[in-house]
């Protein structure tokens, strides 16, 4: 990555962290909450999903380190309109892209990509992937409700 690509993300990462987007909570929708205790960050991820499985509204709340935050922030704009099944798989890719070694080329991932050099923090995997897992907890605890029939 070069200098100047890394100086832009980092940009990003703190526009982000700074003016959060989707800060806020649904009332009704189906949430859950994370913690990181290694850093001490805490999300609540709230999301409602529509017909055929489209996340029709996520949003998250909470308080946590500038990367943790960012990365809340990115997820809710990079999987909205997205179904349950695409959000689970940008997940995946996210998560390899994060953990890669420095030499491994970065998987364009459109404004996630952003977050590509936490590689080089392995401490700050974990608050960079707290709000996925956020939100899959989030998805699950509404497959139990869906689970009554
Ligand atoms: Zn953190």
């Amino acid at each position: 990555m070069s200098a100047e690509l890394q100086d832009l993300y980092q940009e990003m990462i703190l526009d982000h962290n700074r003016r959060p987007r989707n800060f806020r909570a649904i009332a009704d929708a189906r949430h859950a909450e994370g913690y990181n205790p290694l850093c001490g960050d805490r999300i609540t991820v709230y999301l409602t999903v529509g017909d055929g499985g489209t996340i029709t509204d996520v949003s998250f709340q909470g308080s946590g380190c500038a990367i943790s935050k960012a990365s809340a922030s990115l997820m809710t704009e990079s999987i909205k309109g997205k179904t349950v099944e695409e959000a689970q798989a940008l997940f995946e890719r996210f998560q390899r892209m994060i953990t890669a070694s420095g030499e491994t080329p970065i998987d364009d991932l459109g404004k996630l990509t952003v977050l590509a050099g936490v590689r080089q923090f392995p401490v700050r995997v974990k608050c960079a992937s707290l709000a996925w897992h956020t939100l899959r907890a989030a998805v699950d605890a509404r497959n139990e409700v869906v689970s009554t029939e």
